[in-house]
C-alpha cells in the first residue's frame, strides 16, 4: 500500500498544535503496519532546516503559473520516514508561522501557499509525477490540503483514491471568489456542489465535497459536525456524505509522550513508580514560581488561547477554583485578550497562579508531569490530545463532555472505575463542580493513585487507529 500523506504541519519539522502531532505520528504508524508512506509538506525554512539529509529530487514544473517549484526529499528525524517538501521560496521562504505572519495576521497569499501544496500533491499522485512513487491512496488533511481531492476529481484522469480528514471544522479556509483562476480551479467548480461557500471559496469544503472517503478525529465529533452547532454552514454537506464518513480517535505517540522515557521532565516515572511524580510537581512549582506546597492540588492547562478552548470559562471560574484551594499553571499562546487577562490573574495571585504565554514544547511536558489535574474546558474539541497525554502522565483530566474528550475520558464513578471528571455544559458552574469532584477524590489518599494508575494504563497508542485507516485505504485501492 503506497500512501501519499499531505499535511501542513508534522512534528518535529513544524508544529502549531494537534495537527502537527498527528502529521508526525500517523504516517509513522502506517509505515509500521507495512505501508509505504511519503509525507508531503510545504518547504517552510524550519522544516528544511530540520529535515535529515535534505536533497533536491527534481522539478515539479510550474504548477500555478508562478514559476518552477522543486521537490526536496529527506528523512523525518526520529522516525526515518521519507518526507518531501515543496520547495518554492517566493511563497514559503520567510520568517513567521505556517499560517500567520510575525505580527499574527494570516499570510495574504495563503490561498497560493496551500494551493501549491495541494497542486504538488495532485502532480505526485498522477503516476508518481516522475518521482518513482505512484500512490494507491492520497490522504489530505484540513483546509490546507483540501484542494487536493478537488484537483484529483476534476482532473479527470485515472487517479488514486482520496481520503480527506477533518481535524477542525472551525477553519473553513475561506478566500475571495476572484482567486479561483489563480488556484487553478475550473469556473464550474464555483458552485453549490463544489467549492463555493456563501460567495467565497472554501478549501475545507473542497475536501469535503470531492474526496472519496472522509474521516474525522473522533466518533462523537463525526456526529457533531453533521449538525449546525458543530458543522456550521457545512453541516448539511457532511450529513449528505455521512455514508463515507468515519470517526477515528487520534493516537498518542508514546515515543514522545511517556513519563517513563521523557527526557524533558525532572524525574521519570511510571505507574509502578508513581511516587516520583511528586518530584516533577516540586520542580514545576519552583520553575513557574508557585508556592512550594506538595499537598496543594495543582491544576495544569496547556492550550491555544482561543474561545474554542474555553479559556474565558477558565478565567471566569478562576476565583472559585482558587477558593477550592488549587494552584494553577497555564501554558498557552493565542488571542491577545486572553494573554492579557491571564497575565493579570498571575499578577493578582502570586504563588497561586502561574502563567507562561508562549509556545514551549518542553514546558508542555513538564506541566503534564508536574500537575495533578489537567483541565480541558473546550467548548468543542474534535479529538484533543492533551487529555490523552495527561492520562499517561497520571494527571487526571477534568474535561467538558464534547467531541473526542467524551470519547477518551470516562467519569470516575462510585464503582471505582473511570479515568477523569466530565462536565456536561460549558459553564463556570459545571466546570467548578467537576473540579470539586476531582478534589474530593484527590483528598482520599488511596483512591487518587488508583485513578491515576488506571489512566496511565489506558492505551491510546496509534496501533488501533492506524489499522482502521489502512482498512479504509484498502477499500479505496
Ligand atoms: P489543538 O490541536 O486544537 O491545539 P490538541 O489537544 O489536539 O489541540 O493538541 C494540542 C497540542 O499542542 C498538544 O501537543 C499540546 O501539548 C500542544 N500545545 C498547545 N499549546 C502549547 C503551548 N503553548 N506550548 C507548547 N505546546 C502547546
Amino acid at each position: 500500500m503506497r500512501v501519499l500523506f499531505v499535511v501542513s504541519e508534522a512534528y518535529p519539522l513544524v508544529k502549531t498544535g494537534g495537527l502537527g502531532d498527528v502529521g508526525g505520528a500517523l504516517p509513522a504508524a502506517l509505515a509500521g503496519l507495512g505501508a509505504e508512506v511519503r509525507l508531503l509538506l510545504p518547504g517552510y525554512p524550519e522544516a528544511r532546516a530540520r529535515l535529515a539529509g535534505a536533497a533536491d529530487e527534481g522539478s515539479l514544473g510550474d504548477l500555478l503559473g508562478l514559476g518552477e517549484a522543486r521537490l526536496l526529499g529527506g528523512e523525518m528525524p526520529g522516525s526515518g520516514l521519507r518526507v518531501w517538501l515543496v520547495h518554492f521560496p517566493p511563497l514559503y521562504e520567510r520568517p513567521g508561522g505556517p499560517y500567520l505572519d510575525p505580527a499574527g495576521r494570516e499570510w495574504a497569499d495563503n490561498h497560493l501557499r496551500f494551493a501549491l501544496l495541494a497542486r504538488a500533491g495532485a502532480h505526485l499522485a498522477a503516476a508518481g509525477g516522475g518521482f518513482g512513487f505512484a500512490p494507491d491512496v492520497v490522504h489530505a488533511n484540513d483546509w490546507q490540503s483540501g484542494l487536493l481531492p478537488a484537483y484529483l476529481k476534476l482532473g479527470g484522469r485515472t487517479r488514486p483514491g482520496s481520503v480527506f480528514t477533518v481535524h477542525n471544522m472551525q477553519f473553513p479556509g475561506l478566500f475571495a471568489a476572484e482567486v479561483l483562476g489563480a488556484i487553478g480551479l475550473p469556473p464550474e467548480s464555483f458552485a453549490i456542489d463544489g467549492v463555493e461557500f456563501y460567495g467565497r471559496i472554501s478549501f475545507l469544503k473542497a475536501g469535503l465535497a470531492y474526496a472519496d472517503r472522509l474521516t474525522t478525529v473522533s466518533p462523537t465529533y463525526a456526529e457533531e459536525i453533521q449538525r449546525p452547532a458543530g458543522g456550521g454552514g457545512l453541516a448539511g454537506l457532511v450529513a449528505k456524505r455521512a455514508g463515507v464518513l468515519t470517526g477515528l480517535v487520534n493516537g498518542v505517540d508514546y515515543r514522545i509522550w511517556d513519563p517513563a522515557k521523557d527526557r524533558l521532565i525532572a524525574r521519570r516515572y511510571g505507574p509502578r513508580r508513581l511516587a516520583l511524580k511528586a518530584e516533577n510537581k516540586r520542580a514545576l512549582q519552583r520553575e513557574m514560581g508557585l508556592a512550594p506546597e506538595p499537598a496543594t492540588p495543582l491544576v495544569g492547562l496547556v492550550s491555544r488561547l482561543t474561545e474554542q478552548k474555553g479559556v474565558d470559562l477558565m478565567l471566569a471560574a478562576l476565583p472559585r477554583l482558587l477558593g477550592l484551594g488549587c494552584q494553577l499553571a497555564t501554558l498557552g499562546s493565542g488571542e491577545a485578550r486572553f494573554e492579557t487577562e491571564l497575565a493579570a490573574a498571575a499578577a493578582a495571585h502570586p504563588g497561586r497562579v502561574a502563567v507562561h504565554t508562549a509556545y514551549d514544547e518542553a514546558l508542555a511536558h513538564r506541566i503534564q508531569a508536574g500537575a495533578d489535574i489537567c483541565l480541558v474546558p473546550s467548548r468543542f474539541e474534535p479529538c484533543g490530545l492533551v487529555q490523552m497525554y495527561a492520562l499517561r502522565y497520571g494527571t487526571v483530566p477534568v474535561v467538558h463532555r464534547t467531541g473526542g474528550l467524551a470519547d477518551t475520558v470516562v467519569e470516575v464513578g462510585e464503582n471505582g472505575k473511570g479515568t477523569g471528571f466530565l462536565f456536561e455544559t460549558p459553564t463556570v458552574e459545571a466546570l467548578v463542580g467537576a473540579v470539586a469532584r476531582a478534589l474530593a477524590c484527590y483528598r482520599q489518599a488511596r483512591r487518587w493513585p488508583s485513578i491515576q494508575r488506571r489512566g496511565m494504563r489506558q492505551d491510546f497508542g496509534w496501533g488501533r487507529t492506524a489499522h482502521k485507516y489502512m482498512e479504509i485505504y484498502r477499500q479505496l485501492a
